[in-house]
């Protein structure tokens, strides 16, 4: 029998297929072109669990004995396989003698057989795959073995003509999906999501949800995304240098020690004015994917630096590819959510009349929606923003410290912001953009190509475009808070050349604060469920890859009610 023939002969696929990759296909489909695909990945508990268990069995003890010599009890363990003309690559564990002139291949998991004690579906094609690239090399196999390491069972499998074809179908169609730059639909309702490394990534649930009505739409149970690990470590003291010793980031001034974190507990580096990383830490944290940003001393977002860039290019493609009609689309969902989250901003907070202003935005936010061009959204945009902002002082309440009646006279300004209220409004929005820049370039996307913001000038416009719907419900809620709660006073801002900045105390309070708002917890309005604002975000950037792709119809921009 031959598979030889059932790998697509198109430019840009690889030679040969991982095994590994088999044994996803079989669990998922979906899971198969996320991982190989795209080259998606996220670690779990049970993925380290794995990679430790491997820890004895990929110690590499020589290759096989040749098919000539007997093999008298040998063993050969941690061997590589492959063949081009089957268009197939494995790392077989082990493989013992037979004692009949036969080999047979021995896969170490972690887990448990079926509940029948025999083994997985998925296990089963890999093992399989295993007995075929032995046979290929001219080697007898007529069983396979996976030994368990939760039961400490081995279970056999049969390697039969009846079994090998049914892996020649297997890979043909695992062949076909890897053709097609889209990835298979996600399972519905199926129990292996929730035992899925990727589930934070694909979010079959949330995409189920937003193909429902809203009224024959369930809560969902529970976020199933993994947790994002780590926070971001801001570094503000000027002269510092950044450096990383024994899996720490380390922040030391003159030599001495100011500040260590361990690197697990970091998810970004950003450093403000004169702080120095050093090559070596730069080095380290990039290839641990933490990205370092750079700020000026006032806090102009000026630069990134990252792993290699997003593997995943169908994205990409796709992004560059939408028509003029769905970023119309995506954008007018968008500005028409950040209009509703302003109004409901402004309903929560402000003293005094607002029901004017109330109802104007909410009859902008409809025709935000309705808008035939984005220069016409652009111009329902700023109506709104004029009529937002300029009720923004309202909200700002008599315990603030800090005074605003500049903001009143001047409204919103922007390089160099121009007073107090400003200046803390210009800060908050940057670090928006740049967490959203961040997200969405760990998503794939490139953040410098917008839906409603123009490529221009080196701004990350796809980041100011999902920025929108975030404004109000992070930035502004952070400024009122810092403001409301006393937590900045007039000693934090220092006016320089017409405009006004904050100083470094006045930084601190309003990072402290920012950090704050991103881990408040809210329930989700689509999904019912609780999360954190730093992942909604997340969750954000990920339904607009699935719009992008064609996964989902229509964006839903985050709305709090
Ligand atoms: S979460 Fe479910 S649908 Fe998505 S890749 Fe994993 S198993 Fe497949």
């Amino acid at each position: 029998m031959s598979v030889g023939t059932t790998r697509p002969d198109l430019p840009g696929l690889p030679e040969t297929v991982p095994a590994r990759m088999l044994n996803e296909f079989v669990y998922c489909p979906r899971l198969f072109h996320l991982e190989w695909v795209q080259q998606q990945f996220a670690t779990s508990d049970d993925v380290e669990e794995g990679l430790y268990l491997h820890r004895v069995v990929d110690r590499e003890t020589g290759d096989l004995p040749d098919k000539s010599e007997a093999w008298n009890g040998r063993v050969a363990r941690s061997v590589s396989l492959s063949s081009p003309r089957l268009g197939l690559a494995t790392r077989l564990d082990l493989v013992e003698d037979g004692g009949d002139g036969t080999v047979v291949p021995v896969d170490y998991k972690k887990g448990h057989p079926n509940k029948d004690g025999g083994a997985w579906p998925s296990d089963r094609v890999q093992s399989l795959v295993q007995a075929l690239l032995l046979r290929e090399e001219g080697y007898a196999v007529e069983r396979a073995e996976i030994w368990y390491a939760e039961t400490r069972q081995r279970v056999h499998i049969t390697v039969d003509y009846a079994a090998l074809q049914e892996v020649t179908e297997i890979v043909t169609r695992a062949w076909q999906v890897a053709a097609d730059p889209s990835a298979p639909p996600p399972l519905r309702d199926s129990p292996k999501c929730a035992l899925c490394s990727l589930v934070g990534i694909c979010l079959p649930d949330e995409l189920d949800a937003l193909q429902t009505p809203p009224k024959q739409r369930r809560p969902l149970k529970r976020l199933m995304a993994p947790i994002l690990e780590g926070r971001p470590v801001y570094v503000t003291l000027q002269g510092a240098v950044v450096g990383v010793r024994s899996d720490r980031l380390e922040v030391r001034l003159s030599g001495e020690l100011k500040a260590s974190y361990r690197l697990i507990d970091v998810s970004q580096v950003c450093v403000f004015g004169n702080v120095t990383v050093s090559a070596q830490a730069v080095r380290s944290l990039l290839s641990r994917d933490i990205p370092v940003l750079w700020f000026s001393y006032g806090g102009w977002f000026s630069g990134i630096a990252e792993g290699l860039p997003g593997k995943n290019v169908d994205l990409r493609i796709a992004q560059f590819r939408a028509s003029e009609q769905q970023q119309l689309e995506i954008a007018r969902r968008m500005i028409s959510g950040k209009i509703r989250n302003s109004r409901t901003m402004l309903r929560r907070n402000a003293r005094g009349e607002m029901s004017r202003v109330g109802e104007q935005l909410k009859q902008l936010a409809i025709q935000a929606m309705q808008a035939e061009s984005s220069q016409q959204l652009l111009g329902i945009e700023g109506t709104a923003a004029r009529l937002y902002f300029g009720s923004f002082p309202a909200m700002v309440g008599k315990n603030s410290r800090v005074d605003v009646s500049d903001f009143q006279e001047n409204g919103r300004t922007r390089r160099p912001p121009k007073d107090p209220l400003n200046a803390v409004l210009s800060f908050c929005y940057t670090l928006l953009v740049k967490d959203l820049t961040v997200t969405l370039m760990g998503i794939g996307f490139d953040p410098y190509y917008g839906m409603f913001h123009r490529p221009r000038f080196g701004r990350p416009a796809l980041a100011l475009d999902l920025a929108e719907e975030f404004r109000s419900l992070v930035a502004e809620s952070v400024v009122l808070q810092v403001l409301n709660n006393g937590e900045v006073g007039p000693q934090d801002f220092q006016s320089r050349g017409g405009g006004c900045m904050l100083e470094a105390s006045g930084r601190k309070a309003v990072l402290r604060a920012y950090e704050r708002r991103l881990d408040q917890e809210i329930t989700h309005p689509q999904f019912g469920y609780k999360a954190s604002y730093r992942r909604v975000m997340d969750i954000q950037a990920r339904m607009l890859g699935a719009v992008v792709l064609g996964e989902l119809d229509d964006y839903t921009a985050m709305v709090t009610r």
